[in-house]
């Protein structure tokens, strides 16, 4: 029954509570899917606008919660509706579904079948909010729009760490099911310990994929639940990253003051809690590198430290910082020029030789927090082996004049299998949310590298192509059907078009 929400779900405990939720999300599925693209939109928009409403309460709900700036939160809120009116527009637009017709060609020998391709939704999808975006990768985040976009109901798994927020968020969409009259329980929250609350969502049959950013071992597990089931689902999560920056000769010699300063924001910008963090910093040794690192360590020298996002980031941060700092070979630059105080993060940066990085993984660890460890390397080669050895990133960043391109083509192209997003003389935090954009790489930056967890190609993790072969036209969805009701753009006998099909009929 349309507006048939509850709040009673909150903190389901037993298997039986989650066992209902996820029965309940199955059948909102049977419905949820049959909507128009027009009444999703519409669905996504009224999120977006109950959101907008409950803004000024939201911010200081999570202030309270995550210790983040006002100015920070208002940005992240604004990022959040502008997912969901971005999904909301790609709905209307329609052509994401990849339509795509090969009609029977009257005469063809051997005789050729009517054959036609769409994306549908796969079925209920768990969310697991992200502690270090309370808004933008959590309750009514990229995963949670994209899904519901997709036409897949959602679980979410909110975050201790921001309960209240995430609940009062939850009501924003609560309000929007009610005033658009989408199924009931197309939207659900729970709340608890993730290895029980959380495996148990990802088990249930019902679940169809699950949707996660957060640290490596809590992907990781989520992955080997799914593979724990008769029946395997796709996890998309987003995990573990150090964001390799490569700062090539001739633009250190020209730039080195302007990237210090560049750099230092970029390390220590919400006390390093982004995932596209630049956490290594590689560069030739010569007077150029030694110079930047010098200007860079002053200028982090300057960063007061700042209180983290909750005590387990702090703490993890604390303990990776002292275990790396104690890895053999490696020297502190730079650390705060101020004594952290309760739940402050200190920003830090190191230098190491690539000869010692090269032989200790543990160097390649992400330290998530406001920390960037310097790579020196000898010369070109040893450079390329230093790139060789790095596993799978989000972001790839080329810092370099037309010179250094041209002299370093090579190295270049290495940096280009390394990530989803390649940058050229930018700081990689920042993640614009648009259509082009790549927030995913190889693992261990995310479990699946064909696929971003930000921009409008998001959707595609939450459908599956289905081919409907010799069907009658009113049987077929409508963006497949011969008037092309819905005016998308369609590959029809392999060229692209919005015009109807006219069926000659046989003679
Ligand atoms: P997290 O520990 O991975 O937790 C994220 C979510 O996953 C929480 O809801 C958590 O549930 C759940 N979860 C964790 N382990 C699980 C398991 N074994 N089974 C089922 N669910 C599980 O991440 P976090 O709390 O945001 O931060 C912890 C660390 O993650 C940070 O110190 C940082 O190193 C890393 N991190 C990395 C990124 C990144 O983008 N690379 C982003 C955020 C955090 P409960 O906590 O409720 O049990």
């Amino acid at each position: 029954m349309a507006g048939n929400f509850t709040t009673d779900m909150i903190a389901p405990s037993t298997q039986v509570d989650i066992a209902e939720v996820m029965e309940r999300s199955g059948k909102a599925f049977a419905d949820y899917k049959k909507l128009s693209p027009q009444k999703r939109a519409d669905f996504l928009l009224a999120i977006a606008a109950h959101i907008e409403d409950a803004r000024e309460e939201l911010i200081l709900l999570a202030q309270e919660e995550t210790n983040l700036p006002q100015g920070r939160l208002n940005n992240e809120i604004t990022r959040t509706t502008t997912q969901l009116k971005m999904f909301a527009s790609l709905l209307q637009e329609g052509s994401w579904v990849e339509a795509t017709i090969d009609t029977d060609i009257d005469g063809s020998v051997p005789a050729k079948p009517d054959t036609r391709k769409i994306l549908l939704p796969t079925g209920p999808v768990i969310v697991f909010g992200a502690s270090n975006f309370p808004f933008a990768f959590s309750t009514a985040g990229g995963d949670t729009a994209s899904a519901l976009a997709a036409g897949c109901p959602v679980v979410v798994k909110g975050h201790s760490a921001h309960a209240q927020t995430s609940l009062r968020v939850f009501k924003a969409i609560e309000a929007a099911i009610a005033q658009v009259q989408v199924p009931a329980y197309t939207v659900q929250h729970v709340m608890g310990p993730g290895s029980a609350v959380g495996k148990q969502l990802v088990m249930h049959p019902a679940a169809k994929g699950v949707g996660f950013t957060g640290s490596y071992n809590g992907g990781t597990a989520l992955v080997e639940y799914a593979r724990q089931r008769s029946i395997p689902i796709p996890v998309f999560a987003e995990m573990s990253s150090i964001n390799p920056v490569v700062f090539y000769p001739d633009t250190l010699a020209k730039n080195a003051t302007n990237l210090a300063t560049t750099f230092a924001a970029s390390i220590t910008l919400g006390m390093g809690q982004f995932c596209t963090n630049p956490g290594l910093l590689i560069g030739i040794e010569g007077s150029a590198f030694e110079g930047f690192l010098e200007l860079l360590a002053a200028a982090i020298k300057e960063v007061l430290p700042q209180k983290m996002l909750h005590t387990s980031i702090h703490t993890a941060y604390e303990t990776g910082l002292k275990k790396i700092l104690s890895l053999e070979g490696i020297r502190e630059l730079g650390r705060s020029c101020k004594e952290a105080a309760v739940l402050e993060g200190t920003p830090v940066v190191a230098m190491v030789q690539a000869k010692d990085f090269l032989a200790n993984e543990h160097f390649t660890e992400e330290v998530f927090g406001p920390f960037s460890l310097a790579v020196s390397c000898r010369d070109k080669e040893e450079l390329q082996q230093v790139l060789k050895s790095l596993k799978g990133q989000l972001t790839s960043t080329i810092v370099a004049t037309p010179e250094d391109i041209r002299a370093f083509e090579d190295v270049i192209e290495l940096q280009h299998n390394l990530a989803g997003r390649i940058i050229l003389n930018n700081a990689p935090t920042g993640v614009e949310v648009c259509a082009s954009m790549v927030h995913g790489g190889p693992f261990p930056a995310t479990t699946d590298e064909r696929f971003t967890s930000v921009g409008t190609s998001a959707i595609k993790r939450w459908v599956r192509p289905v081919c409907f072969q010799n069907f009658l036209d009113e049987m077929l969805p409508a963006a497949l059907q011969n008037s092309n009701p819905l005016g998308i753009l369609r590959l029809v006998n392999n060229q692209y078009t919005r015009d109807a099909i006219v069926k000659v009929p046989s003679p």
